[in-house]
């Protein structure tokens, strides 16, 4: 790889550290202009938005009228799923499954908010139990790998769970709290490779996994996108883009209607996921994923640069405490503390470097944006 001088943007703060990032002329990244020229025309959280919305959710009521469930809705426990199950219930009346998927790596807070949550809308939980020994392995194969995506077993657990319950009840409905007004700016590929390139995980699972996985859920893209997506007509609505949504007062509400309790940071709900992006990622990779948190706050006019640049001084992590969480983790997993630091300091991998099917993934992105199924870019 080529090293080019450090460069931050001066719209947002993304930087060099995102390394296939571009500027313009002014020093504006791809990422900002993308949001500009892309994103905001198309983008209305306001009376056009609500009306979208309004009948988006009729259909979904009328076509679950004798199912069990009209939707889906998956709770991590974070701010925009559990948002997104008031809206759904209160706000709009659905009738959503709910269901939570265990890796293992849950935190107190994260119980506590599914249960305040599922407990306060009356509803059930459907809770998916991945095996430990099975993601504990698997998750070493990703350390072993030396890839920066090592968050894989989690997310791909979350998404196969997904449809296999939408499958399973017969949903024609997916509830997505995934969102422009937080998410704008997306996480770098060479970060956070595709989660569903089943070629890439078994690879590596054939490489450095030593325990057969025989209840972890698996899912193609193949299976869950187009087959359960464009011939089931198993449908992605994203609610929380049709109306404003700011992230402080979905906080608020949530404490005050619920008694649930914010995080330090998004991904939080998750140990691994704190551990992951607060410390292995910047600290081994040199990539702060709080660059792509603040940056779509900043374009979305819910935080100053400047705040942004000043939190970024200071580690995503508490210093005083990194070592307790290292031996958290090490303990977690079943492997020493020098062994862990072992990953750490091993050649860095990329997703590059393991079979991969990154060009199908591209080719079938672009296709699907250009016949109006995809609108998202990812790069
Ligand atoms: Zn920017």
């Amino acid at each position: 790889m080529m090293t080019r001088s450090y460069q931050v943007c001066t719209r947002c703060v993304m930087d060099t550290s995102d390394t296939r990032i571009a500027f313009d002329v002014d020093g504006v990244c791809d990422h900002a202009t993308d949001f500009y020229n892309n994103v905001l025309p198309n983008w209305h959280p306001d009376e056009r938005g609500a009306k979208e919305l309004q009948v988006i959710i009729e259909k979904i009521k009328k076509d679950g009228r004798n199912r069990d469930f009209d939707c889906i809705l998956g709770l991590s426990g974070g701010v925009d799923s559990s948002y997104m199950l008031h809206v759904a219930v209160k706000e709009f009346g659905l009738r959503p499954l709910v269901f939570h998927v265990d890796g293992g790596w849950n935190s107190e807070l994260a119980v506590h908010n599914i249960h305040v949550l599922v407990d306060k809308l009356g509803l059930d939980l459907f809770t998916e139990v991945i095996s430990w020994e099975e993601m504990r392995d698997f998750q070493l194969a990703w350390f072993k790998a030396g890839v920066p995506h090592i968050d894989i077993p989690q997310d791909h657990a979350f998404i196969a769970t997904l449809y296999k319950f939408a499958n399973k009840h017969d949903i024609k409905y997916i509830l997505n709290g995934g969102n422009i007004s937080t998410e704008c700016v997306r996480n770098p590929m060479e970060f956070f490779y595709y989660g569903t390139d089943m070629i890439h995980i078994r690879d590596i699972i054939r490489r450095f996994g030593a325990v057969e996985m025989k209840t972890y859920p698996f899912s193609s893209i193949l299976r869950h996108k187009l087959y359960l997506r464009y011939i089931r007509r198993i449908k992605v609505v994203r609610p929380l883009n049709f109306r404003p949504y700011v992230k402080a007062a979905a906080v608020r509400l949530l404490e005050c209607e619920y008694g649930w309790k914010s995080y330090p940071q998004k991904h939080f709900e998750s140990r691994f996921t704190k551990f992951y992006e607060s410390y292995w990622l910047p600290e081994r990779f040199g990539f702060d994923p709080r660059r792509v948190q603040f940056s779509s706050l900043i374009l979305t006019g819910q935080m100053t640069r400047d705040e942004a640049l000043k939190r970024l001084e200071k580690p995503a992590y508490d210093p005083s405490t990194i070592a307790q969480d290292i031996d958290y983790v090490a303990t977690k997993l079943r492997i020493s503390t020098d062994e862990l630091n072992h990953y750490f300091t091993m050649p860095k991998k990329f997703y590059w470097d393991y079979k991969n099917q990154e060009k199908l993934f591209n080719a079938g992105a672009r296709v699907l944006r250009a016949i109006g199924l995809e609108a998202s870019i990812k790069r």
